[in-house]
């Protein structure tokens, strides 16, 4: 499947200043391997994006994405933002359904599949993150969970609105721990995702669809896990938020 698209995402989560924010940019423009064919995104918080947008210019080809969008149009919802107003900023992405919205902000698959509607409707491409927890993979529901994750959401959408969507497994026990999945964990899942995507859909969209591993991957273990057959890149925390570290994620395939 060499025509998969290999994408390494920064999720920077809320922190940083704008100025320790716009270092870390400068950071990874002077690390990054400018023969690289990766696609490197990197998600800072809502009020960086634009002045990271001004700051980098035409420099690098860094993409912009959120962390998540409301999953309504416009109107009265004081504190959310819209997918409109990100695409007017030039964001070009959006993370939707991370685990962290999932468990402390109770984003419910009904939410999930009207943020990604926005998200299409919007022209942002959708990282939509799947995975399960701990409790799940010990009492061996994991396969079943992601499976209903999938379906819940995407199967409100035809694959061609989906053509730009982005995959990111990453299990709850994973994000933040320092204890990632193993390669033969990962790969697991990461076949299972593309056959019950071909199954929801077809092979060839399945076959074409970038699936992220996120989950306490690093720059020590990125290379191992992106060795994998089913495995195309990296939705990464921690690790984004060092210029060196990142650099060195987004090289290691
Ligand atoms: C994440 O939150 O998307 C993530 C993968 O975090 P970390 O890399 O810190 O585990």
């Amino acid at each position: 499947m060499g025509f998969r698209r290999k994408i390494v995402a920064g999720n920077w989560k809320m922190n940083n200043s704008l100025s320790d924010a716009l270092a870390l940019v400068d950071g990874i423009v002077a690390n990054l391997d400018k023969h690289s064919t990766t696609k490197v995104i990197i998600c800072p918080p809502f009020p960086f994006i634009s002045p990271i947008k001004q700051h980098l210019k035409d420099l690098v080809k860094i993409n912009l994405g959120a962390q998540n969008c409301s999953e309504h149009i416009a109107g009265a919802y004081t504190g959310e933002v819209s997918a409109q107003m990100l695409a007017s900023v030039n964001c070009n992405y959006v993370i939707i359904g991370h685990s962290e919205r999932r468990t402390y902000f109770n984003e419910t698959n009904e939410q999930l599949t009207q943020k990604l509607k926005r998200a299409l409707e919007n022209n942002l491409s959708p990282i939509f993150c799947i995975g399960e927890k701990i409790e799940q993979r010990k009492n061996e529901t994991h396969f079943t969970i992601v499976k209903d994750q999938l379906k819940n959401v995407l199967t409100h959408f035809s694959e061609k609105e989906l053509k730009n969507l982005i995959l990111a497994y990453e299990p709850v026990w994973a994000i933040g721990t320092g204890v990632n999945a193993t390669t033969a964990q990962a790969q697991e899942m990461h076949a299972f995702i593309r056959k019950t995507i071909s199954e929801l859909f077809t092979t060839d969209f399945a076959n074409g669809l970038s699936i992220l591993y996120g989950g306490s991957c690093n720059a020590q273990n990125a290379k191992e896990l992106f060795a994998c057959a089913d495995v195309d890149g990296g939705l990464i925390g921690g690790a984004s938020l060092k210029a060196a570290d990142f650099c060195t994620i987004v090289s290691s395939f």
